[in-house]
């Protein structure tokens, strides 16, 4: 085309013009400095090098004359289809199409350049073949870098671009997945296509304020796809720029978080929630609670925390199974919940422990009080109804206590520690109830924490010692004793088990020293078998239901009789009521193993408790022992005399031999002896007494 051109304008401008031409051309052609301009013959003989060439190839003008092409810039791979491309045109005259190539620079490294080639044949002389080449160096590295910008747009990340007012210019491929907007949707229109109504108009003002500010925004934006899902987002924003500084578009990378934020919730719920009943958990209500007491300095207003236990939780989940338990559980939740305001807190801690925080009561701490009493006669009354756990029908009660917080609350956990304390006074007083926290039970637990520590002491340095009071017949002959605990315990004197006994079960020391009890009756026992004026006295030891629950029980027992070689068949047990309502199979089977071996057994504080006799019909039980209180009230109270009556007429019923303890004066004894009953324990016939005591009085006896 080229040589069309200037054979062209050689024939318009004509012969006279030609040197000029020439000259003019040549110069052009010598200082184009953007263009590489090479001559060659045939064989490759380099005839002209433009200054460019030098520029572009690294070769200077001198270096290059009458050198060979193929030695100066074609690299090897390419040598043959060069060779055979400059053959082709000397031989037809054509051009070779114009193209990318990379070729040689005199220090090695490879040029890019854009190559057009034309033979200029001068009639009578040997045709030229000029190569003219742009150095494509820079433009190359644009394109990486367009490649590169390119791939990054389609990443995985949504981006959009839109310009400086904010119109959608472009979206990639991601933006349309997470957003559900195909490019010919969203080009032309604002992101605000994506907005999900969940921020308020000040937080686009102050992304806007922040990016004209800065350049750059970033945080989190709730944005709705085309199919009104709303989703997480992190939003990065950027503003381009031109060279004077004015934003010229407006580039937005979105990633989504619904993901993360999904994690973050479920993270938060396990750390946060009971799984259960996705109430608050400790963790949580301390939390919850500690913010409160700082608010309720700051307000002065008092508030409460109720501690909620479920009475008899436990044999429900023995009887039932946990998975009736857990059902109990999720209703209590549900009620509890139904039962307070929104702004209180149901919480629970474990097991069958809730607590409520009731916050912003009165500033007045008696109305406080009463407000709190309101909410906990409620919370009562509603876990009160009756329960359907699958075919179940339920019917349960809780005890509440309650502890008041305001500006002297300094530490949440004692806080917590006083509501439960309270809730243990409302289980004492019989269940379903609700006691506040006062000092005095703060008292209690100080004298009971000097209980177990004295108690423990007093097992290892023998404070113990057994009182034995005598059990007589209708002529008031003695024919056994029932052996009563002592603590001799140094700075109190002779403490009462009625006083350590409970505090004993509930820490497990009454296993040590109820085996204690037990060895050292059951030596007396076999001590008593060696002498005529005693072998025939049986001893009573009372067991406590923890004793009694342990899975070894019967091999105990078995075990100190064997030891001790005492008779079993003087040995008698006195168990509670209390303890012969859980699993009744089992206590059947301790039982019918002792009776086996001739161990006896009596029923202590008969009618004060809450046997069905239809279970008591299956118990291999010996005696009932008519519980103090009714004795007591004998002469006084008719419907004491009535109980006792049909204690005797039950036991006579059941073939079971009956006794009563209490008894203090002759009145009782010849009343009960007027009802059929013939055997009596109590002060009348003597207290509890050293051994030694009792047995002078029967060698006294005769
Ligand atoms: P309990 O088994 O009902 O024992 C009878 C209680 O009534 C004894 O109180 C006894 O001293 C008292 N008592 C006896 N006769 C009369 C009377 O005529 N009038 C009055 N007012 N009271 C009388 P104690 O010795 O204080 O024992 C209290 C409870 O401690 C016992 O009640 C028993 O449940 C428990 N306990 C005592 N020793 C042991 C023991 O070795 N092991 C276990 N597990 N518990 C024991
Ligand atoms: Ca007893
Ligand atoms: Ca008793």
């Amino acid at each position: 085309m080229k040589t069309t051109h200037i054979e062209g304008r050689k024939k318009r401008a004509g012969p006279a013009t030609r040197l000029l031409d020439e000259a003019r051309f040549r110069k052009l052609f010598d200082t184009a400095d953007a263009m590489s301009i090479q001559g060659y013959l045939p064989d490759g003989t380099v005839v002209y090098w433009n200054h460019a060439s030098e520029t572009i190839y690294g070769y200077t003008e001198a270096e290059a004359l009458g050198a060979s092409l193929y030695d100066l810039i074609i690299p090897d791979e390419i040598r043959d289809m060069v060779e055979a491309g400059v053959r082709w045109m000397f031989e037809t005259g054509q051009n070779f199409p114009p193209g990318r190539l990379e070729l040689k620079h005199k220090d090695g490294h490879l040029v890019p350049v854009y190559s057009s080639h034309t033979i200029v044949e001068i009639p009578g002389e040997t045709p030229v073949l000029f190569c003219m080449d742009a150095d494509m160096s820079h433009l190359a590295e644009a394109e990486a870098e367009l490649r590169v910008a390119a791939t990054a747009f389609e990443s995985q990340q949504s981006m959009l671009i839109t310009d400086a007012t904010g119109v959608i210019l472009r979206v990639n491929k991601a933006f349309t997945e997470a957003t559900g907007y195909s490019a010919k949707e969203a080009v032309g229109r604002t992101p605000r296509i994506l907005k999900s109504g969940r921020h308020t108009p000040e937080f686009y003002a102050e992304m806007w304020r922040r990016l004209v500010e800065t350049g750059h925004w970033e945080g989190e934006i709730w944005d709705r796809r085309k199919n009104g899902e709303v989703y997480a987002d992190w939003v990065n924003i950027t503003a381009v720029c031109d060279e004077q500084g004015r934003v010229t578009h407006y580039v937005a990378a979105q990633t989504d978080i619904s993901r993360h934020k999904e994690a973050e919730a479920t993270i938060t719920q396990l750390a946060f929630y009971d799984s259960l009943t996705r109430l608050p958990n400790r963790r949580l209500l301390l939390d919850r609670l500690q913010q409160a007491v700082a608010g309720s300095l700051r307000s002065d207003s008092v508030g409460a925390l109720l501690f909620i236990d479920i009475d008899h939780f436990k044999t429900l989940n023995d009887t039932l199974g946990h998975d009736v338990g857990d059902l109990l559980l999720l209703q209590v939740a549900g009620r509890l919940e139904g039962s307070i305001r929104e702004s209180d807190t149901a919480a629970r801690l474990g097991g069958d422990e809730f607590v409520v925080m009731l916050e912003d009561l009165s500033n007045n701490r008696q109305e406080a009080a009463t407000q709190a009493e309101i909410v906990g006669r409620k919370i009562l009354t509603a876990l009160n109804q009756v329960y359907t756990l699958r075919e179940h029908e339920y019917t349960g009660s809780v005890s509440i206590g309650v502890a008041l917080f305001s500006r002297e609350a300094s530490n949440v956990d004692e806080l917590l520690k006083h509501a439960d304390l309270a809730m243990y006074e409302a289980k004492a007083a019989g269940r379903n109830a609700l006691r506040f926290f006062d000092p005095e039970m703060q008292a209690a637990v100080s004298l009971r924490a000097a209980i177990v520590s004295g108690l423990r002491e007093g097992l290892r340095t023998q404070q113990f010692r057994l009182n034995y009071q005598p059990q007589v017949d209708g002529e008031g002959r003695v024919v056994g004793a029932e052996v009563l605990l002592r603590w001799d315990c140094p700075g109190r004197g002779l403490v009462s088990p009625a006083e350590f006994i409970p505090v004993a079960e509930e820490t497990g020391l009454i296993l040590p020293l109820g085996r204690w009890v037990l060895e050292t009756a059951c030596s007396r026992l076999a001590a008593w078998a060696a002498r005529p004026e005693t072998a025939h006295l049986t001893l009573a030891v009372n067991v406590s239901a923890a004793q009694f629950a342990r899975a070894d029980f019967v091999d105990e027992v078995l075990g100190v009789l064997a030891s001790t070689g005492a008779d079993p068949r003087r040995l008698k047990l006195e168990l509670t009521e209390s303890l012969l309502v859980d699993r009744v199979d089992e206590v059947i089977a301790k039982m019918s193993a002792l009776k086996a071996q001739g161990v006896g057994f009596a029923l202590d504080d008969f009618g004060t408790g809450y046997s069905s006799l239809s279970y008591l019909r299956r118990l291999p039980l010996d005696q009932l022992k008519i519980d103090q209180s009714f004795v007591r009230d004998l002469l006084v109270d008719a419907n004491s005399a009535t109980i006792a009556r049909t204690i005797i007429a039950l036991s006579q019923a059941m073939g079971l031999a009956v006794i009563a303890e209490g008894v203090e004066t002759e009145a009782q004894q010849a009343l009960l002896a007027g009802l059929g009953c013939h055997a009596y324990q109590g002060y009348l016939f003597g207290r509890p007494m050293p051994v030694e005591q009792l047995e002078a009085s029967l060698a006294a006896q005769g």
